[in-house]
């Protein structure tokens, strides 16, 4: 009997290492690993660079406090604000304290500029910010919140694509909007871009923030370094975790110098955000993912991975539903319940995790293969055929 809480309903698997794509069992046998711990290994399992740049720092220094200046972290930030709308960043350890402190960032502004009362937050029913007290009132999912007390007050929810009611729903207390710009948890549902610009506008008229959370969608999951880049709008506030730290646990929030003025000495903080042996990895990933094709490759062989699943949803019509997502953050959903689809896949070796509305999501590392994709093809078809 495990010593764990029960928190987790967990599959009867565990790996002894992985290497790129693949996952060794300790039964013996080899997985394609299309989970890749929740889309966060970007880079597949014990890549080189990333072994290299941690084993570097590691002999150097592991942590020492943002009491002091950390160059590793200096220089993450500044290559985030470089590439993207942002101008500052804040670290943190993982997505739900970068969602925490996003919220917290917006609020400040509006408390700095002498707007206190300026602090509500419009959300998505349903949708998926994290899991501390805040974070699941900011999702309004009731199975999130039930038995966890008192529920906290400040986050507003209009259902996904009610564009009335979010409109409505905006007074003069309202801070911010915050969305994911691709729903993961929540089955893949990617915000239309026409609906993006039309957010963005609704902010401006409004005067209030634009937060996307990237957590999952972003670093190069979505084959554009932010998936709000398709949309053509900057947001204000974006918090990003899973990708950016390829296995190791990082967090941020990247917002606009306007926000970031809020932020005064004292305001937020974080033992362990911003560590040199997390900022080290930070920088490892990046270096890949900036590289001069590294997202055209990912835009490519994505969009042949998306037309192989559209051809089976061709083909079974009666068992898949619809092919979901952009780039590498890709839902499979069937018509019915997926849990036994997904053990199918997982006694044919290949590995997937569920997302709500009856999906599969598939989440290969942004360095897949072509015949990794293939080998995914020919494993879901074959399930796709004995499945009834
Ligand atoms: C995973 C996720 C989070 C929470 O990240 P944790 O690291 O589990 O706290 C927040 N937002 C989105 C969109 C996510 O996918």
């Amino acid at each position: 009997m495990s010593s764990l809480a029960n928190n987790y309903n967990r599959r009867k698997l565990s790996f002894k290492r992985g290497k790129g794509s693949f996952l060794y069992a300790n039964n013996g046998k080899k997985y394609l690993d299309f989970v890749q711990g929740i889309a966060v290994n970007s880079l597949g399992h014990a890549n080189l660079n990333l072994i290299k740049a941690i084993n570097k720092q590691s002999k150097k220094v592991w942590h020492v406090s943002n009491a002091f200046i950390i160059p590793e972290g200096e220089r993450l930030a500044k290559r985030l604000t470089k590439k993207t709308f942002a101008d500052s960043v804040i670290f943190q350890n993982s997505g739900a304290e970068a969602t925490e402190a996003a919220i917290k960032v917006a609020r400040r502004y509006f408390y700095s500029i002498g707007k206190p009362n300026k602090n509500r937050i419009i959300c998505i029913k349903n949708s998926f910010h994290g899991r501390t007290i805040a974070a699941i009132n900011a999702s309004g999912s009731k199975k999130m919140i039930e038995g966890f007390g008192p529920k906290v007050d400040g986050f507003d929810h209009f259902e996904f694509g009610d564009h009335k009611k979010l409109k409505k729903m905006i007074t003069k207390k309202t801070a911010a909007i915050m969305v994911e710009t691709i729903m993961g948890e929540g089955g893949i549902k990617i915000i239309p871009n026409w609906c993006l610009k039309e957010l963005r506008k609704i902010c401006n008229k409004k005067k209030i923030l634009l937060i996307l959370d990237e957590v999952q969608c972003g670093i190069g999951r979505a084959g554009k370094f932010f998936a709000y880049e398709y949309a053509k709008i900057k947001p204000d506030i974006v918090p990003i975790a899973k990708g950016i730290g390829g296995g190791f646990p990082i967090g941020a929030v990247l917002m606009t110098k306007k926000v970031a003025s809020g932020m005064t000495p004292g305001t937020h903080g974080s033992t362990f955000g911003g560590n040199p042996l997390a900022m080290s990895v930070g920088n490892a990933v990046l270096d890949q993912i900036f590289k001069k094709n590294f997202l055209k490759n990912v835009k490519k062989l994505s969009k042949y991975f998306h037309l192989e699943l559209n051809k089976l949803k061709k083909e079974f019509p009666k068992i898949i539903k619809e092919i979901r997502g952009i780039g590498f953050l890709i839902g499979l959903q069937l018509f019915q319940d997926q849990t036994k689809f997904i053990q199918k896949l997982m006694d044919n070796k290949l590995l997937t995790i569920r997302a709500a509305e009856n999906v599969i999501r598939i989440l290969p590392p942004l360095n897949v293969k072509k015949k990794e994709i293939d080998l995914a093809v020919k494993i879901i078809k074959k399930v796709c055929h004995t499945y009834k």
